[in-house]
């Protein structure tokens, strides 16, 4: 059984660690000692996505696990007169998703302030269209918590175009077992992948072949397993989070197994196998279709791998948004990872 308490208290480590796509360093080296304490050293590729091995009988990788451990964040576009900000995305999501949210600006000499993104009419009592008015991301405004009135104010701390931008997680676990944080996607996942790993260790499980492990660094701008898996791997396992709304057949409780996401089908063969295994070993599932999706294992094939690709992973609520799932979903996903490694 997975130590849920491990992988809760990582998740939340890796959760509330900022990275967004392009500034990966921090959360990888907290990943990086964690698998240090599983005696399991890592090199990294140069775009600063981290590689392990699970040690098998033979030391030929030919399954590669990959997760992301980049998130969606913002970049700053402008320096306002009046001394807001104004932002880029980073990764996909809406407006919405990030208004009256806390952030924090990462500045090139590596200062952080604290800020607000806002609308720019986000008083009641000052905007009778408050509410109704078009959200887009040019009308997004970040307020830094500094005594800032003009562009060169803005300056004089640091601040420039072009810093990063990282979102408050607000990571919490409810009584009821629910995670609700930003960033689910693909840190749980990630957590999950450690928990196996410590759970094999700790059993003594040795697979038949080495499993390489990859956390890619750039999922969410679309070319995140571009490289990085070995010439000698044949099958690649993306975990990354189920997509859940209205006409989905994913929940927050089970695994899900993709069949097919926005660029086509997964391997058949691999998902059938899949479900062989969720069956064999008591994990709740279910199949689905994301039909607005992307994962590392696309990023490799539109790369020109010839691989086997599979996807599971927990259900995730408001994916790209402020995210729930729970403790289900993650030993549900855990249970069928276990089983698939130990293949
Ligand atoms: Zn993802």
């Amino acid at each position: 059984m997975l130590n849920l308490e491990y992988t809760l208290e990582i998740m939340q480590k890796i959760c509330t660690t900022p990275s967004p796509t392009g500034m990966t360093t921090d959360v990888m080296k907290v990943i990086e000692a964690e698998f240090n304490k599983l005696d399991m050293e890592v090199s990294y590729n140069n775009k600063g996505g981290l590689i392990t091995y699970y040690k098998g009988k033979n030391r030929t990788a030919a399954k590669a696990i990959a997760a992301h451990a980049d998130t969606l964040g913002a970049m700053i576009k402008e320096i306002k007169g009046s001394g807001k900000l104004a932002i880029t995305t980073i990764g996909g999501y809406i407006p919405q998703s990030i208004e009256c949210e806390n952030c924090v600006i990462h500045t090139s000499e590596g200062k952080t302030y604290s800020g607000t993104f806002y609308t720019s009419k986000p008083s009641v009592h000052v905007h009778k269209d408050a509410g109704t008015h078009e959200r887009t991301i040019e009308g997004i405004e970040v307020i830094i918590d500094e005594k800032v009135f003009s562009v060169a104010d803005v300056k004089d701390l640091g601040i420039d175009v072009g810093d990063f931008i990282s979102f408050d997680s607000r990571f919490r676990i409810t009584e009821s077992g629910f995670v609700k944080t930003r960033h689910l996607d693909d840190k749980a996942s990630v957590a999950i992948i450690l928990g196996a790993c410590k759970y094999m260790k700790e059993n003594n499980i040795i697979p038949k072949n080495d499993i390489q492990i990859f956390f890619t660094s750039h999922e969410e701008v679309g070319h995140g397993a571009s490289h990085g898996i070995d010439d000698s791997v044949s099958e690649l396992l993306c975990v990354d989070m189920g997509a859940l709304g209205m006409g989905q057949n994913s929940d927050e409780y089970t695994v899900s197994i993709c069949a097919m996401d926005g660029g086509g089908p997964y391997d058949y063969e691999l998902r059938s196998r899949l479900v062989q295994l969720a069956k064999e070993a008591g994990a709740e599932y279910k199949v689905d279709i994301y039909p607005f999706y992307g994962s590392d294992g696309g990023a490799a094939l539109k790369a020109g791998r010839n691989l086997k690709v599979g996807l599971i992973g927990p259900g995730v609520y408001a994916s790209h948004s402020y995210e729930r799932t729970h403790i289900d979903s993650i030993l549900n996903t855990a249970k069928l990872l276990i089983a698939y490694m130990q293949q």
